[in-house]
């Protein structure tokens, strides 16, 4: 068991070593206030960051408060955010999302997320309509909170798989889970420039289709295992809030 962990931990160090010298170093990073950083990923799911950003300013230049864009109607944030891919489906989570944090946390503030223990912040974020794993982790780990987890989106899920990091069926979920772990020495500055790192690796070498191993910074090491892409699973009602939680004011 031991064992298995330090390889992880040293498949790690040489990811981060190896995308460093390919890509150079990607931070600092802009931290935002953990509730914008919620609804920035929730809007920017499998869409390009130059769409989804300029899709966050325009719903804060409409609703520059979280307690507005909770009363705006689903149809008036789908026409803002248009650009976006699944903007119908985001439109009505992000606003569903909205007015579940404001019935628990009138001021919108989720600072008080820092001093809970991570799983349990994250189950608290991730009940949420819209937001799983990736989102509740960048909430998390990209904000102003800067709590230790890693955050898995599609491209880092499928280096993670190809590398062999994780198993061919691990979910994203698996691989957040196990890069966190496996890396106790990578503080959360780390742990996100080691995402942006892999993010970009899956934008340029290992892309969905005809990953480019021969010129891939990771190929002296990668067990090159096949990978599908997922089928996508549209997202449901809000599940039923477990009491067990509680909030802040609990
Ligand atoms: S060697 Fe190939 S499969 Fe492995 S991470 Fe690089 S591009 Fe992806």
């Amino acid at each position: 068991m031991q064992e298995s962990f330090d390889f992880a931990a040293d498949d790690l160090t040489f990811i981060r070593t190896a995308l460093t010298r390919a890509f150079g170093r990607l931070a600092p990073f802009e931290r935002p206030e953990p509730l914008w950083k919620l609804v920035r990923s929730l809007i920017g799911c499998r869409t390009y960051d130059v769409v989804a950003d300029p899709a966050l300013e325009r719903l804060k230049q409409c609703w520059p408060h979280p307690s507005l864009l909770a009363g705006a109607q689903p149809s008036d944030v789908e026409r803002v955010i248009g650009d976006v891919t699944y903007a119908k489906d985001k439109a009505s989570n992000l606003v569903a999302t909205l007015q579940w944090i404001g019935r628990e946390q009138p001021d919108y503030d989720l600072s008080f997320l820092r001093f809970w223990p991570l799983h349990q912040a994250l189950a608290w974020l991730e009940r949420l309509p819209g937001v799983g794993p990736k989102v509740a982790a960048a909430t998390l780990n990209a904000s102003t909170l800067r709590m230790r987890v890693f955050i898995v989106d599609s491209h880092v899920h499928r280096v993670l798989i190809r590398f062999g990091f994780i198993g061919r069926n691990a979910s994203a979920e698996d691989g957040r889970n196990a890069v966190t772990a496996a890396a106790p020495s990578f503080d959360a500055d780390s742990l996100l420039e080691l995402f942006a790192q892999m993010k970009k690796l899956g934008q340029t070498f290992c892309r969905p289709l005809r990953p480019n191993c021969p010129a891939c910074p990771l190929h002296v090491r990668c067990r090159r295992v096949d990978w599908s892409p997922p089928v996508r699973v549209r997202s449901g009602p809000p599940r039923p809030y477990p009491a067990v939680l509680g909030s802040r004011r609990a």
